[in-house]
């Protein structure tokens, strides 16, 4: 990407003047920086999204409406909750790249993961591995560990990472392919983020799929890292089935209820083994509380429990934002603030963990540093909030809904200056 900068403030203002989507942040709760009584520096959207302001009236609506609705609000417009999500089934799919029927909300990130690998992890004695990128999340890895503890097999030999070569952070999508081709025939689920949560790479995810469904392997992928961040087209890709969380880069909430995709193809496939619930009941019976079920098809099929509605509205309010601004406007955004910051970091000697390309990233840049800790102190000490994950790394996630061009501007200037009190550059 060519982009021209100049190092002065007066740019960045220019920037945000020009910037189309600028008036989205003032959409948001921006939490005050102690240190200095302003607005703070926020670049930690990839761990807990900022507060839309319509979330408050879109949550306060609910508890108005179970105030004086009662159990009639399950049936009551504007959003009656029995059918809550129906509106919001659209929006979420146009994020992750899917049809509407092969999404759903509910329940955790974690707890959908296992929902799901209880109908696509299928092991044999044969073929029982779990294939998972290197450093994936712990929760990921704990999932897909107890599922096959839970099975029968041994954890140990049960999950293999794709490792990077030596001396390398990141991998290869040739490596991955390779890996795959070599050990793909005793593998029965990849269970690859889309975005890797330390790293921030961005990996090719439709070779994958191709390789993994012609080797006999399922693939889910963990878009938690992902969606709101980068552009998923999960039903083009062919993945078989997908999870996220909605407090990442979709600014639902702290806990908010999560997402979960499975793919046409298995929408009707009503003999996969799952687990059951009434809300995963063909929605126009499920009320006439049958004895036997009947499953609702697509991923609807796969809910258990009527849904938390607070929760909801929340991520109704957020998913309206995105919906406003354009996952793809938002991408170019993001990809202007990183180029942005790149460029004034540049000439600081700084280890860049995160791809450089921006076809193998998102809004995040990770750097492996000294200290971390100590440096992500400074910069909050001057309204710059970014996180670390010991040993050596900082995190730093731009959010193209709420952040600026200024942002980026305090973030560089502070690191440069506690770079220049050091006397390194
Ligand atoms: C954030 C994240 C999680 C969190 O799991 P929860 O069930 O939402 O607590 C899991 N996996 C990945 C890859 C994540 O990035």
């Amino acid at each position: 990407m060519d982009f021209r900068f100049r190092a002065d403030e007066t740019f960045a203002r220019e920037q945000d003047q020009a910037d189309e989507l600028a008036s989205f942040r003032e959409h948001f709760c921006l939490p005050i920086a102690p240190s200095t009584g302003q607005p703070q520096h926020y670049f930690c959207g990839h761990s807990l999204g900022l507060q839309p302001k319509t979330v408050r009236q879109a949550v306060l609506a609910e508890l108005d409406r179970w105030a004086s609705l009662g159990v009639a609000g399950h049936f009551t417009p504007p959003h009656p909750w029995a059918d809550y999500a129906a509106d919001l089934l659209p929006l979420v799919a146009e994020l992750v790249g899917a049809q509407p029927e092969e999404v759903a909300i509910a329940n955790g990130l974690t707890v959908n993961l296992h929902l799901l690998m209880a109908s696509f992890y299928r092991p044999t004695q044969q073929r029982f591995k779990i294939m998972l990128e290197a450093r994936p999340f712990p929760s990921d890895r704990y999932a897909a560990a107890s599922q096959a503890a839970f099975h029968g097999f041994n954890a140990q030999e049960a999950i293999v990472e794709i490792r990077p070569r030596p001396g390398e952070d990141l991998l290869r999508t040739e490596d991955m392919l390779e890996q795959l081709d070599r050990e793909g025939d005793q593998v029965a689920v990849v269970l690859l983020a889309a975005v890797n949560y330390a790293t921030g790479q961005f990996f090719d995810i439709a070779p994958i799929v191709e390789l993994a469904h012609a080797k006999g392997c399922v693939v889910c992928v963990d878009a938690a890292h992902a969606i709101g961040n980068v552009p998923l087209a999960l039903h083009d890709w062919n993945v078989d089935c997908a999870v996220w969380c909605h407090y990442k880069y979709v600014n639902a909430g702290p806990g908010a209820v999560a997402g979960f995709f499975v793919h046409a193809r298995h929408a009707r496939r009503f003999d996969l083994p799952r687990l059951v619930g009434w809300w995963g009941h063909r929605s126009d019976t499920r009320f006439l509380m049958p004895d036997t079920y009947e499953l609702a098809p697509g991923a609807a099929g796969w809910q258990l429990s009527n849904l938390p509605i607070l929760s909801m509205a929340a991520l109704r309010a957020s998913l309206d934002l995105f919906h406003q601004a354009k996952m793809a406007r938002l991408r170019a955004k993001s990809l202007r603030l990183t180029e942005y910051a790149l460029a004034l970091l540049d000439g600081l000697n700084l280890q860049l963990l995160t791809p450089r390309a921006p076809a193998l990233r998102g809004g995040q840049l990770s750097w492996r540093v000294p200290e971390p800790r100590r440096l992500a102190n400074w910069l909050q000490s001057h309204g710059v909030i970014v996180d670390v994950r010991e040993p050596d790394i900082l995190r730093c996630a731009v959010a193209p809904l709420y952040n600026s061009f200024q942002d980026i501007w305090r973030l560089a200037t502070a690191w440069r200056a506690l770079t220049t009190e050091r006397g390194e550059s």
